[in-house]
């Protein structure tokens, strides 16, 4: 007798739990993972910053809307603070004066951001070389997050409210049928009145086998590297310093530095691993921004951040086919925003209003919609 579900999430990582978590308050919930663990792809790697200003105007609606949450979570779940704080710092070289000019205007409608002359950037990370910044911007607002914490504590909280997450449960196929769908796995079959598809950079693989829209859906690859500071160089205290264009950032991790080429690589959904050519870009970038000479790369890693075109996330039913649901392109912000986008989500599953506190961050639903990719044809 195949078991039948209200809802089965494809997928554990940031978005399947927390979407997961907020179907399990109201129904049958089948979580879906094919790695034996949670959190083992984009999830597990990220540089787990919350930045206010970062993304596009959706994802910061989300994020601000998530704050609430990530600072006053429900009652048992997590034992520590899921943030501390810590400046986010944008830097401009002196040809790139217009570029940050033009992200001050944005960012201080919604944030407090404060401009920084060249002698205030050096004072906030000595580390610059002298010369390099010409100016730059901080959010005082930012926040580092304990990732790990927070998708256990979601876990934690789905299964304490009867859900069922099954490892090494790779989604092979998805048929419709009267009422639903069933779905095949490894080595079981299933059955689910609601797909909730958040299977990451799988999201479009996914999609296929449901015979739904393509909504144009991309892996890109993001290195990171731990090296040391400087001999004695304290690391405590410094801001995460991000270029204005994107083209690399730092941030301290645990007495040494997080650094990152910031790249955007497009490749197809896999467990990816660093490139050598990624690796040479970041080093050289970082000693051509900092004083700084890297001598070992301690850990390296990479994680697939993946985008639709407008880069900004794909939540809503698909216009194809019933009872399917889009939860995907969360790029490089799933992490920030997925207290307030699992419950936008889950509003739009369960047939509720969405919540009020995320619609007066200026949030438009419709810049979520599968619909606005124009793909459903
Ligand atoms: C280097 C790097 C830095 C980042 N920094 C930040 C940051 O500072 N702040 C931030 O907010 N975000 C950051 N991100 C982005 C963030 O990590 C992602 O947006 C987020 O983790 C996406 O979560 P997800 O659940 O959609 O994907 P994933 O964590 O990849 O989860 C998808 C899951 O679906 C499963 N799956 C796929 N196919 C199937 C199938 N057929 N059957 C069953 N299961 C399947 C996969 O195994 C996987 O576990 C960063 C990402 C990278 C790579």
């Amino acid at each position: 007798m195949v078991k039948t579900y209200d809802y089965a999430v494809i997928g554990a990582g940031i978005a399947g739990a927390s979407v997961g978590a907020e179907l399990a308050r109201r129904g049958s919930v089948l979580m879906l993972e094919m790695e034996s663990r949670p959190g083992y792809h984009t999830t597990g790697r990220s540089a787990a910053i919350l930045a206010p200003g970062y993304g596009p105007k959706p994802i910061r609606s989300l994020t601000r809307a998530s704050v609430d949450f990530f600072r006053h979570p429900p009652t048992g779940f997590c034992d520590s603070p899921l943030l501390s704080q810590i400046d986010v710092v944008m830097v401009a070289r002196s040809d790139q004066m217009l570029i940050l000019q033009d992200a001050i205007a944005e960012l201080s409608r919604e944030t407090t951001v404060e401009q920084l002359n060249d002698v205030e950037m050096k004072n906030l990370h000595p580390l610059l070389r002298d010369g390099y910044a010409k100016a730059g911007m901080v959010d005082r607002s930012g926040s580092e997050i304990d990732v790990h914490t927070l998708h256990q504590g979601y876990l934690k909280l789905f299964r304490e409210l009867g859900g069922t997450v099954l490892t090494d449960a790779q989604v092979q196929s998805l048929t419709h049928v009267k009422n639903g769908w069933q779905i095949d796995t490894t080595d079981a079959t299933w059955h689910a009145n609601i797909i909730v598809n958040a299977a990451g950079a799988w999201a479009e693989q996914i999609g296929s086998l449901a015979g739904a829209e393509e909504i144009g859906l991309v892996p890109k690859r993001r290195t990171a590297l731990i090296v040391d500071a400087p001999d004695g160089f304290d690391v405590k205290g410094l801001p995460l310093l991000v270029d204005i264009e994107e083209q690399f950032y730092m941030k301290p991790d645990a007495g040494r530095l997080l650094i990152s080429p910031a790249n955007e690589d497009p490749m197809p959904a896999c467990d990816v691993q660093p490139d050598e050519m990624d690796i040479a870009y970041c080093i050289d970038r970082i000693e051509n921004a900092f004083d700084i000479k890297v001598r070992k790369i301690g850990t390296k890693w990479a994680g697939l951040r993946s985008f639709v075109r407008d880069k900004s996330p794909v939540a809503g039913f698909s216009a194809k086919v019933p009872g399917f649901f889009w939860l995907a392109g969360q790029g490089g912000y799933g992490i920030q925003s997925a207290p307030a986008l699992s419950r936008f989500a889950a509003a739009l599953i369960l047939g509720d209003d969405i919540p009020q506190d995320i619609l007066a961050e200026g949030l438009d639903p419709a810049s979520l919609s599968p619909d606005r990719l124009g793909t459903a044809a």
